[in-house]
Formats: structure tokens, sequence, C-alpha cells
């Protein structure tokens, strides 16, 4: 069973309606700009958006996630090679690779296999470290296969046989992020 959550709608004098959760309640900013019937899909496109994300950020539960109020030291570029060595030389042996962190919103990690650069999203720099290092992984792997066949999977796999559920956990991860400091337009 479905653990009941409160709605609360605020009407606001704006195009645009978004909804968040906050302590447990969903609110919703609905236009008061439109008919009582788009006010009304509004409120049930984003309830029902926001309760999928409640079920997503559930799979969360057991990580040690940084509060949102408290100041986590961010980790450097230092810490991403020692962690990348760490990694490479217990399961591949790529060799050297120049691993940085880089401000990048809409993808986690990057490749370039010729120059063998790595490019981590800064939005790791404070995340648990097993999802960190699930990335770093990933990445370091396209140094060898670029595209994500079977063979892929099978070389990650040496360092993250559970990559399914760190895929999930990362999407999850990024959810809560974006819930932290963010809304939903409908
Ligand atoms: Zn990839």
């Amino acid at each position: 069973m479905e653990r009941e959550i409160p709605v609360e709608i605020v009407y606001k004098d704006k195009r645009n309606s978004s909804g968040r959760i906050r302590e447990g309640r969903i609110v919703l900013y609905i236009s008061s700009r439109l008919s009582k019937a788009e006010q009304a899909r509004h409120v049930h496109l984003l309830t029902r958006r926001l309760l999928n994300q409640r079920r997503k950020l559930d799979q969360l539960a057991f990580l040690p996630l940084p509060e949102e109020s408290s100041v986590v030291p961010g980790r450097t570029d230092e810490d991403l090679a020692r962690i990348a060595a760490r990694l490479d030389r217990r399961y591949w042996r790529f060799g050297d690779v120049s691993i940085k962190f880089r401000k990048q919103e809409s993808r986690w990690g990057s490749c370039n296999p010729a120059s063998r650069r790595i490019h981590i999203s800064h939005r790791l720099k404070d995340a648990p470290l097993q999802l960190l290092e699930y990335v770093v992984a990933h990445e370091l792997c396209h140094l060898q296969i670029p595209n994500h066949g079977a063979a892929f999977w099978r070389l990650l796999s040496r360092a993250f046989p559970e990559h399914r559920r760190l895929r999930a956990l990362l999407h999850a991860y990024g959810l809560w992020r974006n819930l932290s400091d963010g809304s939903v337009k409908s």
C-alpha cells in the first residue's frame, strides 16, 4: 500500500504550473490563468509525476546522502585521479588517463578515448562514493569500448557486476538533486 501524501495547492498568476515535494507534502503551484478543467489536469499530471519520482527516490533510502543544509566538502580532481587509478589497477590496467570534474548538467561523465580524457559532472563531487566510483568505472571502460554493447557491460562487470542497480540508483540520485533545488514544469 502506498503511503498517502498530503497535497497543498497554491494558485499563482503565472503561465506555468510547477510542483515539488517539501517535508513530506506535495506542494503544487497552479496557474490561476487557466480554466478549471486545465487546472485539474495540471494537478493530476504534476501529482502523478511527483509520486513517480518519490517511488524512484525510495531506492536511495540506504545510501548516505548529503543533507540539503549541510556543507559537504566537495571532492577534488586529485581525489578523482586517485579513485580512477585505484579502480584501473584493480580491474583493467588501461593505463594513464586525464580525469577531471567539469560543470556539466546533462551528463554524468564523458570520455574521449583518442585523447584519453575523461570528464565527470561536478554534480558528483558530493555524491555517495559508490555512485561516483560507478561513473568513473563506466567512463574508464569507454577507453576500450566506446559503445554500450554487450562487451562493454562485460568489461564494466569486473568492477560492478550489479551495474543495473547502480544505474537505477544514479537516476534516482539525479532526481533527488533536482528535487532539492528545482521544480517540475507542467
Ligand atoms: Zn557510457
